[in-house]
């Protein structure tokens, strides 16, 4: 392909699209947003001055973006056509599901970048509702726009600042402060169609959501509640495999039955030893003994592992995940040794080993 010079700016041009518009992309785009823009031409196709006012802020939002001329000019043509799509007398709030359908229809980019931005202004002018059941098992909300502030229109685009909620953030080079990239990165991993590509049963899928939710019930931090799952979905897609497939498409409640009667301290043990043959990073290797235990206090808290289980304890050496079942062995020797007391020791002693064994499940149950 052959390069010219464009005749308006000095960038380079294709020579074909100089023969096409006589200009380069950036500057054919750059008179496009200037034709749209004026203010008659805008008065005649919409009508109502409400609707030219609303264009004309939203080109002043996108303005203040360091994005090319090209992009600006796109975003604009999709944002006036969904003005195009409200009523002239339009005076209550969109909702975001229409506008998610309406964008996908008309826009020939169908950029969901675009579709944030023009979200974000709506927010800014109060026209827009938001679904509020994207994530109805969490007792978090994950949404962006609930991290949204009122000034979003000074802080979306500066780069100094979190685009969902505002804050300064340490490094530029990312859009969102610490806690919405975590938010975010949890939000991904329980979108719906990570969900499906991950699963294929919708109850090991929902019983993992109601893992994460467990999670954000202790107030963890996004990206401990993040890591942990991220970290357990081998765990989750290996309990999947316990059920057959009859099992996987029918209803089953998970305390009742089945898995109450598979998930025994055999298949925890292997489940995690399988992790040795997973690669995994160091980080990641570090943090296993934590979601560990909070698998274990979800599986108690659901009733699927009886509280009375002597759990096993997982111990990491090297890249070698071990578990070991370490009291087990000492009960029944005491056990043994009781019933060889006189029969009028035992019940107090047994009673006694009782005691013992629950402090030790208590103490096991506050390791971190
Ligand atoms: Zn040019
Ligand atoms: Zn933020």
């Amino acid at each position: 392909m052959k390069y010219v010079d464009c005749p308006l700016c000095g960038g380079n041009v294709s020579e074909k699209t100089i023969i096409r518009t006589g200009r380069c992309n950036n500057c054919y785009a750059e008179e496009s947003l200037l034709n749209l823009l004026d203010h008659d031409s805008l008065a005649m196709r919409h009508r109502v001055e409400w609707k030219v006012n609303l264009i004309i802020s939203f080109n002043d939002f996108i303005e203040s973006s360091s994005f090319s001329r090209i992009f600006k000019y796109r975003i604009v043509v999709d944002f006036q056509k969904v003005i195009n799509r409200l009523n002239d007398t339009f005076d209550s709030r969109l909702s975001e599901s229409w506008l998610n359908n309406v964008y996908y229809d008309i826009s020939a980019y169908k950029s969901p970048k675009y579709l944030d931005i023009i979200k974000v202004f709506f927010f800014s002018q109060s026209l827009i509702a938001f679904d509020v059941n994207n994530y109805p098992w969490s007792v978090t909300i994950l949404d962006n726009w609930y991290y949204y502030n009122e000034d979003i229109l000074d802080y979306y685009f500066d780069d100094r600042r979190c685009h969902d909620c505002g804050v300064f953030k340490g490094k530029q080079t990312h859009n969102f402060c610490e806690t919405c990239t975590d938010r975010r990165s949890l939000k991904r991993l329980c979108s719906k169609s990570t969900l499906e590509k991950t699963f294929e049963s919708i109850e090991i899928k929902n019983l993992f959501l109601d893992f994460v939710n467990f999670m954000l019930k202790s107030q963890l931090q996004f990206r401990t509640v993040h890591d942990v799952s991220n970290l357990l979905v081998h765990v989750f897609i290996r309990m999947e495999k316990l059920l057959d497939s009859t099992e996987r498409n029918k209803i089953i409640s998970f305390s009742g039955n089945t898995l109450q009667e598979k998930i025994n301290i055999k298949w925890i043990c292997s489940t995690f030893e399988s992790y040795t043959q997973l690669s995994m990073s160091s980080t990641n290797l570090r943090k296993l003994p934590a979601a560990y235990g909070h698998f274990c206090a979800f599986l108690h808290s659901q009733h699927i592992l009886s509280p009375d289980v002597i759990l096993p304890y997982l111990r990491i050496e090297g890249r070698t995940v071990e578990m070991f079942i370490s009291d087990k062995n000492d009960r029944t020797k005491i056990e043994e040794r009781i019933l060889s007391y006189p029969s009028r020791f035992r019940k107090l002693l047994n009673y006694y080993l009782e005691m013992k064994s629950k402090k030790i499940y208590v103490l096991e149950k506050k390791m971190p």
